[in-house]
């Protein structure tokens, strides 16, 4: 079975596509880790795209803010303002496919999939000694995180924990654990504007980038009066 795993759309629909259009015949069942709305121009037709094509979808801090908008209260002024623009957009069916969306750590496939990590949907996992108290309580050989738009991750060979090398296919050695994050369809923040996106099977993981319309989705977020900032940081993929 090939997974094709996908994390925080952000409501970027260019690049959702591009993500799909590359990965089409390459995997057997997607899986979303959520973040599927917010700060982008399309939450609408990302929404619509992501219940067709995604066997499992978790919710993310951004979908969440439309069930708990009380959650939202400690975003950034630049995230509260698409959260409430986003609001506007979506009809009554979506909203209520986003509040019906479960909380991670939910299991598929044998796969572990959280949001920001399985004890904490809103953590950022961003370091070796975080990943390495995370790997060494899991119950799965693989757990797969989003929430951070980075792509990469860690395994536990032993008593260590290292960071797994991003270019080539990453045998998984079922000795092993691993932490992986697919990194970010819609709004990725490691410094590579390009649709982030993962495929896996019961033997290895590999990290893709797809190249997308960005000036169309830069256009489309400016158009709506959304703050350009969300625009600019696309193409510097920060
Ligand atoms: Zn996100």
């Amino acid at each position: 079975m090939r997974l094709l795993i996908i994390s925080d759309i952000h409501g970027n629909l260019e690049a959702l596509q591009a993500v799909l259009r590359e990965a089409q015949g390459r995997y057997d069942r997607c899986f979303c880790l959520g973040d599927v709305v917010g700060y982008g121009a399309d939450p609408q037709a990302c929404a619509a795209l992501v219940r067709d094509v995604a066997a499992v979808v978790i919710r993310g801090n951004h979908d969440r803010a439309f069930v708990a908008p009380e959650s939202a209260l400690d975003f950034n002024p630049i995230a509260r303002l698409a959260v409430e623009w986003t609001h506007n957009q979506l009809d009554a069916a979506t909203r209520a496919w986003l509040e019906s969306l479960p909380a991670g750590p939910v299991l598929g496939d044998g796969i572990q999939l959280a949001h920001g990590s399985p004890l904490d949907e809103d953590e950022y996992i961003t370091s070796t000694a975080q990943a390495a108290v995370l790997l060494a309580g899991a119950g799965e050989p693989l757990t797969c995180i989003g929430h951070t738009h980075l792509q990469g991750g860690w395994r536990m060979r032993g008593e260590r924990t290292e960071t797994v090398a991003r270019n080539g296919a990453l045998p998984l050695d079922p000795g092993q654990r691993y932490l992986l994050n697919p990194g970010s369809v819609g709004q990725p923040r490691d410094g590579d504007w390009r649709a982030a996106y993962m495929i896996c099977d019961e033997g290895s993981a590999e990290f893709f980038r797809a190249a997308y319309d960005l000036a169309g989705a830069q256009g489309k977020i400016l158009r709506a009066g959304l703050p350009p900032t969300l625009a600019e940081r696309l193409a510097a993929g920060w």
